[in-house]
């Protein structure tokens, strides 16, 4: 028999993803992922045959997608955030591209604020993958950068990527910004994309989010705000003399964690941001 060909891989996958309510799309990422090749070679070279090996791999990561709803970033084992690719597995939260719009607003912020060129002393809290901590490493010429998160497991990952990537990060095993109390030191710059779904949102999040990634980095109590409120009541601890506090929120928390902030910071000069899809997703507060 002969081998199947490219052509005839990405027929089979992706009719057999959209009947079983999966993404066509899919059967491009793990073809690229498995030939080692780009999605203009995979157009080009239709023709070619398959490797039969290759492609009973590939057919069992479709199988594995399609019916356990196992994300395709587990099965390719990386996602890429900001033009790098990072690892990733079941104990980090799969980067979002909504995440890549906080690293522009944070490093928009430091350009107008004339702060861009200083070293910074930055944290990120519950870092998971390292994505925000290490890309913003990168992209700014000079900060001291910490990274903070309650999982050793998500730790590990993170220093992976630091290592392969090249991003030099303290990290630190603790809950939110207790570790940072205790070095003393104060931050000119706070991050966070931390958990924020109700959970009574659960029932509406897709299998591949609820079964596969961590439950500690998308929930949290108190409809979602709670991990808002734990993180500001300790920033006055960490705090400079003036202080960029920029999180990641849900679509609809821009009035209620813009009002944990005031609680706490009553003068704040606080922005929320929306992103690409018209959804609250940012706020910078300026403390
Ligand atoms: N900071 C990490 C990210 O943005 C993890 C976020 C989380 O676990 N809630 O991907």
């Amino acid at each position: 028999m002969s081998n199947q060909t490219i052509w005839e891989a990405r027929r089979w996958a992706s009719s057999f993803l959209t009947e079983r309510d999966r993404e066509a799309n899919v059967a491009d990422l793990l073809l690229m992922h498995h030939l080692e090749c780009s999605r203009a070679q995979l157009l080009a070279n239709g023709r070619d045959g398959i490797d039969p090996e290759l492609f009973a791999q590939f057919e069992k990561d479709i199988r594995t997608h399609a019916e356990e709803g196992v994300p395709v970033q587990h099965l390719i084992g990386q996602e890429e955030f900001y033009g790098r690719d990072f690892i990733v597995n079941g104990h980090v939260l799969i980067p979002r591209p909504e995440t890549e719009e906080l690293i522009v607003a944070v490093t928009d912020q430091l350009k107008k604020k004339g702060w861009s060129d200083q070293t910074l002393n930055m944290v990120d809290i519950g870092t998971g993958s390292g994505i925000i901590a290490i890309t913003l490493a990168l992209e700014l010429q000079r900060v001291s950068m910490k990274a903070v998160d309650l999982s050793p497991e998500a730790l590990k990952v993170a220093r992976e990527n630091a290592t392969s990537l090249g991003a030099e990060i303290s990290f630190y095993e603790g809950s939110f910004l207790e570790p940072i109390v205790e070095t003393g030191e104060k931050m000119d710059v706070i991050v966070s994309n931390p958990p924020y779904i109700p959970e009574s949102d659960r029932s509406s999040l897709s299998d591949v989010v609820v079964n596969h990634d961590p439950e500690l980095a998308l929930f949290a109590d108190d409809n979602g705000l709670a991990a808002y409120r734990a993180i500001v009541s300790q920033v006055p601890k960490v705090k400079a003399e003036e202080t960029l506090l920029a999180f990641e929120i849900g679509h609809n928390q821009g009035e209620d964690v813009s009002a944990i902030i005031h609680e706490t910071f009553p003068y704040a000069n606080l922005n929320v941001i929306q992103d690409i899809n018209q959804k609250d997703r940012i706020i910078l507060a300026w403390l």
